[in-house]
């Protein structure tokens, strides 16, 4: 996911100010609107008036448009200022905060952009992402293949001839293992055909939404690995088709790895 190049195409002002706003809320600090209909973010407990400028592509902010900067900080009754700058902030505008004695705490995009890898895949996708989305599901499903070809099925398991990466189905569709007295298998398909196998493994069951994010990916695969050594008895002769075929299919669909967390990953403040 290039956010640079994302913020450089958006034109509206209004949309970069409901992003920044949005964006403090999502790591972790507090931003609401002021009386005066100014965005606030407490964090610390202290105040800093919010000045959010879609920049991107454009001159550095500088002393020149930052203004009064007391006096904003003052109207808002708070006790610090925060710049969020879609493009690049200036030296000058970095040096007049600091003589002014005032906490503060400068945002240009490129830091912007690296700590959105960290927010939740949910925050995300509301912005960014030229994935497929499902009617009003707010998920974006990507497509990694760089060609026009569809992309390979993955049929449901239970024969029912339907692929589950097909985006009006991968939100109604699981991955679960299931043994069987010695036997393991590793089942995919729509939930409602799967119904009758609860994932009787401590391994459990996966949405397919869920792990189409690659920290999920990793965890699942880990426990599924630890499964297999913990019983080195286990028939796998029906469990290692289903899921090399499994793991080579969701490869085409499978979110970039800056694109989000599925949970919160971490808090900033
Ligand atoms: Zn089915």
């Amino acid at each position: 996911m290039n956010y640079l190049k994302e913020f450089s195409s958006w034109i509206d002002e209004r949309h970069w100010i409901e992003f920044s706003a949005e964006f403090f809320n999502e790591m972790g600090w507090n931003c609401i609107e002021s009386e005066n209909s100014s965005y606030v973010v407490e964090a610390d407990g202290k105040r800093y008036f919010l000045s959010a400028r879609h920049n991107a592509g454009n001159g550095a902010i500088g002393t020149e448009k930052e203004l009064d900067i007391l006096d904003r900080i003052d109207t808002c009754n708070a006790d610090g200022f925060i710049g969020f700058y879609s493009g690049n902030y200036s030296t000058g505008l970095y040096v007049r905060l600091k003589s002014l004695g005032v906490p503060f705490v400068l945002f240009n995009g490129a830091r912007i952009a690296i700590y959105m890898a960290y927010a939740r895949s949910f925050f995300v996708d509301k912005y960014f992402g030229n994935g497929e989305r499902a009617g009003r599901i707010i998920w974006r499903y990507y497509n990694n293949k760089d060609t026009d070809k569809p992309l390979k099925p993955l049929l449901c398991v239970c024969g029912c001839g339907k692929d589950i990466l097909e985006v009006k189905n991968i939100s109604y569709s699981l991955v679960l293992l299931e043994q069987y007295e010695n036997q393991l298998y590793f089942l995919y398909g729509l939930k409602s055909c799967l119904a009758q196998f609860d994932g009787n493994t401590y391994c459990g069951w996966v949405e397919i939404n869920q792990i189409l994010h690659p920290d999920q990916f990793a965890s699942w695969n880990r426990l599924v690995s630890n499964y297999i050594s913990d019983n080195p008895s286990l028939d796998l002769s029906n469990f290692h088709p289903a899921r090399r075929e499994f793991m080579c299919r969701l490869m085409q669909r499978m979110r970039p790895v800056n694109a989000g967390f599925f949970m919160e990953a971490m808090s900033f403040q």
